[in-house]
């Protein structure tokens, strides 16, 4: 490949719009999926540097008695306080970015997928990815399969939606768009066509 590096897919969309349903389509068909989610995990192990910074910030209490990051009082914590979110995400955010960066530099290819959800959030980030693929759903299917999936009230479903950013502004930024309001069974033609597309893309470039 010419210019070293594999093609690099980030995949986008919403709280429950099917984001984890697709990875799962494209991984089947041998596409190296990369995780956000995963990588948040990651970056704070015990050892990391990420968690050191975070036992700074909030002090050895954040620790549970494994020494890893008490996921529950952090999240008590950032719930009442901005400050600390702001705090945690300046923390954990850039370790995320630099974790999927190294991961699609080092990818064998032809293409790989990121999976961001929160990439219309941090776009500016993100401008060294190739390519933006959406999946799409109404705010009321989101809204249903979230309460379904996660077992919460429809009024902490509605504030999670309400807290992202909206359908318009991820269109916004989308060159594909899986729209997913329909049938799983749906989504293999469509997965199929996308993944031919960006075989071709990834030998152009
Ligand atoms: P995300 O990763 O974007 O948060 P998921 O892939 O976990 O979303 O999907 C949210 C929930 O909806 C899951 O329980 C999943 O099994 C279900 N789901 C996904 N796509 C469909 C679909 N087309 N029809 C019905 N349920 C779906």
């Amino acid at each position: 490949m010419s210019r070293g590096h594999p093609f690099v897919v980030a995949l986008t969309g919403g709280i429950a719009a099917g984001k984890s349903t697709v990875e799962q389509r494209f991984a089947a068909l041998g596409v190296h999926v990369y995780d956000a989610d995963q990588a948040a995990r990651q970056v704070i192990e015990p050892g990391t540097d990420g968690l050191l910074q975070i036992v700074e910030a909030f002090g050895e209490d954040i620790l549970d008695r494994d020494g890893r990051l008490d996921r529950p009082a952090m999240r008590q914590r950032i719930f009442v306080d901005r400050d600390a979110r702001r705090t945690l995400e300046a923390i954990v955010h850039p370790r995320v970015r630099l974790w999927l960066h190294e991961r699609a530099l080092a990818d064998s290819g032809p293409y790989c997928l990121l999976s961001i959800p929160l990439l219309a959030e941090h776009i500016g980030h993100y401008r060294w990815v190739d390519r933006v693929l959406l999946v799409d759903a109404d705010d009321d299917v989101r809204m249903r399969r979230l309460i379904a999936r996660d077992g919460i009230d429809e009024a902490l479903a509605r504030r999670i939606l309400a807290s992202q950013a909206s359908r318009e502004q991820r269109l916004a930024l989308a060159h594909d768009v899986i729209d997913n309001n329909g049938d799983p069974a749906a989504l293999d033609a469509r997965v199929a066509a996308l993944h031919a597309r960006y075989l071709a893309l990834a030998s152009a470039t």
